[in-house]
Formats: C-alpha cells, sequence, structure tokens
C-alpha cells in the first residue's frame, strides 16, 4: 500500500477488468448494434480521465457526455478516432463549440437544427449531427409538432450530415411497463418518415428489454459501472467499485452513553464501537443512518446516531475482538453489498450514491478486484 493509502481516511478502489468485463457482456447483449459508452458526470463519480481510457482498449469507439467541457476533457484522453457526442447543446454557443471541436452535437429542438445549419453554412462545412426525438419522456428532443414538420420540411436539415436519430425510454428498467413497447411504437413510427439515418432507443435498462430495442447504437452507462439496470431482478453485472472507510478510533461504551451530534443514540448495554472516515461529505447521505451500515469480513456494522461531515460511528460489538487485531479498515460498499443495497438504504437510485462519492477519497484504479494488487494505478 502506498503511503498516499496508508494515510488516506477512506480509499475509493475502481475495478477497471470489472468495468471492461461489463462492457463486454452488454456489449454481446446487444451484439447486431454498436456498443457505445455513456460517461457524463465524471463517468458517474469515477473519473472520466481513468475510465474512458479503459473502456477506449475495450473496444468503445462512441462516447456520449452531456457537456461540451467534458468533451474537451474526454477528448485529451482518448484517441481521435473515437467519436464524442454531446447531449446538451441548448445554445448557439454549445453548438458552436462541438463544431470548433469535432464533437457530434445532439440536436432537441427545430431551433437547434436551424442554428447547426447556419453555423454550418457560415463555415462551409458539412458538419455531422444526432437529432433527439421525444417518444414520450417528455424530457428532451423535438416534441410530436416539431417531428411532425420535420417531416413535412426535411429540407429543414439540408447542410447538415444526420449521422444518429435517437430517443430515450422513461420506463426501461420496469421490463413489464407498458411505456416501453408504446415508446418502441412511436419511435418506429416516428424513424420510418424522417430522413435514414442510423438510429439509438437504448440505454443501459432498454438493452435488457430484447432484441428490438437496439437498433443500430446502445447507449449504456449505469450497466457499465455495475449498477443493477433492473428495478426488481437480480443484477446481472459486476460491481465495480469497492469502498473502504479507516477506523479512525475505537472505544466501549458503557450502558447509558450517547453516541454523535444531539447524543440521539444511546447504549442500552455496554458495546464496542468504532469511529471511521466516511461521513455525508463523501456521499453517504445523512438521512441514510438509521438503517445504514459498514461491513467488516461479512459482519454487518449498524451505524450508531448521526452521521458527522467526515465521520461516522458503527458498532463493532459482534467482531470477535481477535479479528479486529491489525485491521484498520471497514467495508462501505464491496461485491456483495453494492451501490444499489446502499442506495435502498438511503433512499435513492445506484446513480446518485456513485455520483455522489466524494473526491475527498482516495483513488485506487485496479485491473484486479484486490485493490491491494500490484497492477493498481496509484493518482
Ligand atoms: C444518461 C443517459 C444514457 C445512459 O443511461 P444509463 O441508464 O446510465 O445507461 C443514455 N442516453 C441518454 C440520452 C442519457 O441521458
Amino acid at each position: 500500500m502506498s503511503c498516499l493509502a496508508s494515510r488516506a481516511g477512506a480509499i475509493l478502489s475502481i475495478d477497471l477488468a470489472a468495468l471492461v468485463r461489463n462492457y463486454a457482456f452488454v456489449a454481446k447483449h446487444a451484439s447486431t448494434a454498436i456498443c457505445a459508452a455513456v460517461v457524463k458526470a465524471n463517468a458517474y463519480g469515477l473519473g472520466m480521465v481513468n475510465i474512458a481510457p479503459a473502456l477506449e482498449r475495450a473496444g468503445v469507439r462512441e462516447f456520449f457526455v452531456a457537456h461540451v467541457d467534458e468533451g474537451l476533457m474526454l477528448r485529451s484522453v482518448i484517441s481521435r478516432q473515437s467519436q464524442i457526442t454531446v447531449l446538451h447543446t441548448a445554445t448557439v454557443g454549445a453548438i458552436e463549440s462541438c463544431f470548433a471541436y469535432g464533437f457530434r452535437p445532439v440536436l432537441d429542438s427545430l431551433e437547434q437544427i436551424y442554428w447547426a445549419r447556419s453555423i454550418a453554412s457560415r463555415h462551409e462545412k458539412n458538419v455531422n449531427v444526432a437529432l433527439q426525438i421525444d417518444t414520450g419522456m417528455s424530457r428532451l428532443g423535438l416534441s410530436q409538432n416539431e417531428i411532425k414538420n420535420l417531416i413535412e420540411n426535411p429540407i429543414a436539415l439540408d447542410g447538415v450530415s444526420l449521422s444518429l436519430i435517437m430517443s430515450h425510454l422513461a420506463c426501461a428498467d420496469t421490463p413489464k411497463h407498458p411505456a416501453n413497447a408504446q415508446q418502441l411504437a412511436r419511435f418506429r413510427r416516428y424513424v420510418d418518415l424522417l430522413p435514414r439515418a442510423p438510429l439509438s432507443l437504448a440505454a443501459s435498462s432498454g438493452i435488457f428489454l430484447g432484441e428490438e430495442y437496439h437498433f443500430n447504437l446502445v447507449r449504456p452507462g449505469a450497466a457499465l459501472y455495475g449498477i443493477n439496470p433492473f428495478l426488481a431482478h437480480p443484477n446481472p453485472l459486476e460491481a465495480v467499485v469497492h469502498l473502504q472507510a479507516r477506523i479512525l478510533q475505537t472505544r466501549v461504551l458503557n450502558k447509558g452513553d450517547c453516541v454523535g451530534y444531539g447524543l440521539t443514540w444511546q447504549a442500552g448495554k455496554p458495546h464496542r464501537v468504532a469511529t471511521i472516515g466516511v461521513g455525508y461529505a463523501h456521499g453517504f447521505a445523512r438521512h441514510g443512518a438509521a438503517k445504514g451500515c459498514a461491513w467488516f469480513k461479512g459482519y454487518r456494522l449498524p451505524i450508531l446516531g448521526r452521521i458527522s461531515m467526515d465521520s461516522m460511528t458503527v458498532d463493532i460489538s459482534s467482531v470477535p475482538e481477535s479479528q479486529l487485531q491489525g485491521e484498520n479498515m471497514v467495508d462501505i460498499l464491496n461485491k456483495t453489498y453494492g451501490v444499489d443495497d446502499l442506495a435502498k438504504v438511503q433512499g435513492t437510485i445506484g446513480y446518485e450514491i456513485l455520483t455522489s462519492l466524494g473526491r475527498c477519497y482516495h483513488r485506487f484504479y485496479t485491473y484486479n478486484t484486490d485493490y491491494s494488487s500490484k497492477d493498481e494505478i496509484c493518482l
């Protein structure tokens, strides 16, 4: 272990081999389509600078980010051959930047198409764009009226090269939800009438709805990072993150002793407790305390009292003292207790857990499940 790791209060290990296996699993599942990778929000909090090159080595040639500035960071770590698509391009400036940097903007309205055309004609070059159409989620993309308008006036796309038509599913994590088939049918109906272009509908969950959802390109994010694409089925993907917190101090409580801010927890009998180096500043939401826990070799360590900014106190009474000798790390997230488990306790989803894992952690990127392996890239 490096000296950085030995002094860090918490360590986030990111298993790039598991990431790559997840990508291979998803890509195989959608083998008739190109499998892109969504790396927005700093690769869902895991660090785009390390995640994207690993995915590129695994074969990814299509990357999606939310903002132009994410695209710039991505461009500096992947090859020129890989395409970067920018999802949010609501201003002339954003679209102009996309063309200047060679990114493909996703256009969400007739107005954005108009801007793209004007910029293209000014630069006298054919620009590459993607078009998003709304098929029922009412989030982003051309509305039904705008789609009709475009179908009647396809010349609105003259001067731009349309290389993708996409839409996004609202309920794909629930395979039986009728909205899935409705959105699929609408997507088919619209794209039949629009100028021909490669098509994309499915993100992580949509990929598992079946081949008819795959079209020419799939856009997984969450699944690559180990988040369960299903609401109510076991997770077919591997955990990518392992979060460990250091035991900062242990103590023995007598009956009647209280723990933490507000003294909200009181010992009804003697307890052994440990204060560990993770708190709400590191993505462990304060309201998750009551049902939250840490883990040590299969022992569940319930959180006692309130969560502090950089620490929380857990009950270690169940762990035989001999087993704790010389050990000073506990698990917050591991291969058996993952982001979706923690999300359930905190009343949220795995996406929010991953993206809120703070920057305070010392990070390891490994190609092995054991973070102490020799393959680690220590930053
Ligand atoms: C975020 C996003 C994705 C990836 O979604 P996951 O559920 O993380 O796979 C794909 N497409 C669009 C338009 C998105 O906004």
